[in-house]
């Protein structure tokens, strides 16, 4: 970045940024950009994580990370107090004492191309991509390959059943895995993924003809009336797991432009700790 050979600033880092995931992207709720740090102070590492939480952040301050890029917002409703006797005033007062910035880069992360969910479906080793949930034609996000969620091609045509299992293998692990809904001998050749809670994308999926969509955070409702309407097949990943992806392409971009030096936390921050399958109708009796 710098010719003088010092390392770039909190405000460097956050014009980069900022250049790659404008700010004017985001949902109109969403809060987006610095969330704390002085601008003028130098940036040597920088620390990747979808959530700030008291881990996530001992984690960073462990590697030594003078500033953390963040996923989900630590403050999205508005606060009349950040003391230190709160859960979010705790993590503030943290990160001020220890001189670490915090930068959030969340739906306008979403939307950009490449975006969180191309990280996803680079996963799967989807092809052709196109956006799920392009922009409101002249909002601010609007541009090409713009949008959330991915639609593109399988390398092969797999049964639901086998991209789940699939699907449990190539997202990060955590105790969650993966859950489908719809017939587990359905062809899957076009998927549309979208990483985070995508509740909200069913009837985008079922008008794209897709044969499956990967997303996270799916309820019995919405998920039964979409596939009794005769959507598109469902795959259900842990939250975390549909985003954490993102954190490797946007530290090497970090990297690239910046020469900082990058640490992407692999600490799963989903909330779901453990997971049980039932048990199959011939072996009903625990096991010793
Ligand atoms: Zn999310």
């Amino acid at each position: 970045m710098s010719t003088t050979g010092s390392p770039p600033t909190v405000a460097d880092v956050v014009a980069a940024l900022d250049r790659r995931y404008p700010p004017a992207w985001a949902e109109e709720w969403d809060r987006v950009g610095l969330v704390l740090g002085e601008p003028a102070n130098p940036v040597r590492r920088v620390a990747c994580a979808v959530d700030v939480v008291p881990e996530t952040v001992e984690e960073a301050l462990a590697a030594g990370a003078d500033m953390i890029v963040a996923h989900h917002p630590l403050l999205l409703r508005g606060v009349s107090s950040v003391a230190a006797t709160t859960y979010k005033g705790r993590i503030v007062h943290r990160l001020i004492k220890a001189d670490v910035a915090l930068y959030v880069a969340h739906t306008n992360a979403d939307v950009a191309d490449p975006g969180v969910s191309d990280a996803l479906a680079a996963r799967f080793g989807l092809t052709g991509l196109r956006p799920l949930h392009p922009p409101r034609p002249g909002s601010p996000a609007d541009g090409p390959g713009r949008g959330i969620g991915r639609i593109g091609e399988l390398p092969a045509p797999l049964t639901l059943a086998e991209l789940t299992r699939h699907a449990a293998a190539v997202l990060p692990v955590t105790a969650w895995g993966v859950r489908a809904a719809g017939d587990p001998g359905r062809m899957v050749r076009t998927l549309a993924v979208s990483g985070g809670s995508g509740d909200s994308f069913l009837a985008e999926a079922t008008a794209a003809g897709v044969d499956a969509f990967l997303t996270a955070d799916l309820r019995h409702h919405p998920a039964g009336e979409h596939l009794a309407a005769g959507g598109p097949a469902l795959l259900d990943a842990a939250h975390w797991a549909t985003e954490r992806p993102w954190l490797d392409d946007l530290a090497a971009r970090l990297r690239d432009e910046l020469g900082v030096e990058t640490v992407v936390s692999d600490l799963d921050t989903d909330p779901w700790t453990v997971h049980a399958a039932a048990p199959r109708p011939d072996d009903k009796e625990p096991r010793p």
